[in-house]
């Protein structure tokens, strides 16, 4: 093993282009693992840090969506092997603490993550998304990070499952647990609520309305297995959730938005004893009114959720089996592939909703 000099997408200054740089990866210390990128999906979550909302100190490489190859792997790690095809999980339970040991893995506080082992050309050490950092032709994870994928599958396709697919997915099955026959409504129909969407028909919803502000989002929605649409330009989409739904509301509702006006609108969507997911990452210190009159005597309930209450060790095979038998399609929410170069052009069109997925695709 040897340091490897490569190239990746890095923030320096919040709100600022990230320039793609030359950088250094190191050795994967014991517990870790060194992974040579073949796809990584840009997400929301990306943009989110180069404008320096986490909140850490820059510079910072982007990316956490990613499958590539186990180039080298450090001491004591007996899976995964060199040369296995992963999935890379931004959570990786640490096994040991009351969380993980009562069967919560999923809310563990303490995951694992790798040393930083990535340098700028200056010698500056990077911080990485999620503890990830996958705009780069190498990355250093801990093995635990590293979930096996079949290696046959589009990595275009398996890496969203690493964020979008694994949270939205997730979300409809184990965080609101969507049921046979239950409608459901999601708030917010970009990647993860097409995932959640997708979710909620292989869970067979009866009935998934898409709820929106973008006619392309809504046209996605569709695609993906949402029988309703609801623009929310259009008027009060919680009305107009009452209006396919006899005037009840939804069994199961989602807000992958993550503003006060789209939770509290998902809330009140919701039927007696609906339950209402939140996925959307909200803004520090922001805050809801919630009609407490109402929401006790509805029986209603309300959780929070991340990554969609996925174990990645369990689930990333799971989601891998439903794509490769056709449950699961996300082969058509790869909206484009791209260079590591492009990725400040594939922000740009993803805020202007013009995109699902931009994937990048490593030479
Ligand atoms: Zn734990
Ligand atoms: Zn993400």
């Amino acid at each position: 093993m040897a340091v490897i000099h490569g190239r990746g997408v890095v923030a320096r200054q919040p709100g600022s282009p990230a320039g793609v740089e030359d950088i250094t990866i190191e050795d994967p210390g014991p517990g870790e693992v060194r992974v040579k990128m073949l796809t990584s999906g840009v997400c929301h979550t990306d943009l989110f840090a180069k404008e320096g909302k986490f909140g850490a100190a820059l510079p910072y490489l982007l990316g956490h969506e990613a499958t590539g190859i186990v180039e080298s792997v450090g001491d004591h790690v007996s899976r995964p092997t060199a040369g296995q095809t992963v999935t890379l999980s931004w959570r990786a339970p640490c096994g040991v603490c009351r969380f993980c040991v009562r069967g919560d893995s999923q809310v563990c506080p303490s995951a694992l993550t790798a040393q930083p082992r990535m340098k700028t050309h200056d010698g500056i050490t990077l911080g990485r998304v999620l503890g990830l950092g996958t705009f780069a032709d190498y990355t250093v994870v801990a093995a635990d990070q590293a979930i096996p994928m079949k290696e046959t599958l589009d990595p275009a396709a398996t890496c969203l499952v690493g964020c979008a697919v694994g949270t939205g997915v997730g979300a409809a099955l184990y965080s609101g647990k969507a049921t046979p026959g239950s409608t459901v409504a999601v708030f917010g129909c970009g990647a993860v609520g097409i995932s959640v969407i997708q979710g909620a028909r292989i869970a067979h919803a009866s009935r998934i309305i898409g709820v929106d502000i973008a006619p392309s989002k809504l046209e996605w929605a569709k695609a993906f297995g949402a029988t309703d649409t609801v623009d929310a330009r259009e008027g009060d989409p919680v009305e107009a959730i009452r209006m396919l739904t006899d005037g009840l509301g939804v069994d199961f509702a989602f807000e992958a938005v993550g503003t006060p006006q789209a939770v509290e609108q998902t809330i009140a969507s919701c039927d007696i004893a609906g339950t209402a997911v939140l996925i959307g990452v909200p803004a520090q210190n922001s805050q809801i009114t919630l009609p407490l009159a109402k929401f006790f005597f509805n029986r209603g309930r309300l959780r929070a959720t991340s990554y969609g209450d996925i174990v990645a060790g369990r689930d990333f095979p799971l989601f891998a089996s439903l794509y490769q038998r056709g449950d699961l399609a996300l082969d058509k929410m790869v909206s484009e592939r791209i260079g590591l170069d492009d990725v400040e052009d594939a922000f740009a069109a993803m805020q202007r909703g013009e995109t699902i997925r931009s994937v990048i695709v490593f030479d």
